[in-house]
């Protein structure tokens, strides 16, 4: 075995951030108990495109703030995905009323 600092499991996985025993910022596991996927790590990965696993060794805990970024990207791409679906709702309705736009 290597020789890792006994906090190494305890910094946050995403911006390395340490707090001691009296910190109130809480880690969050990156994955639940018992399966192997959760929406911290599916969100992880789809958005940082950094490969997590419960059996890589690595840190398995985010900071609160890093959680609080995963989950502002989530709602800002719902968002943008919701915007992008109207607006093409809104140029096949516009088309369907007066005909393929000219250019
Ligand atoms: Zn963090």
């Amino acid at each position: 075995m290597c020789n890792l600092p006994p906090k190494f499991h305890s910094v946050c996985r995403l911006c390395l951030s340490f707090c001691g025993d009296n910190c109130s910022d809480v880690k969050l596991p990156i994955f639940d108990r018992d399966k192997d996927k959760s929406r911290l790590s599916e969100m992880i990965m789809a958005y940082l495109s950094i490969m997590v696993s419960p059996e890589d060794m690595l840190p398995q805990v985010v900071c609160g703030s890093c959680a609080n970024k995963l989950d502002e990207f989530h709602t800002f791409r719902e968002l943008s995905h919701k915007s992008e679906r109207l607006l093409e709702q809104f140029l096949h309705y516009a088309n369907s009323l007066s005909g393929p736009i000219e250019i």
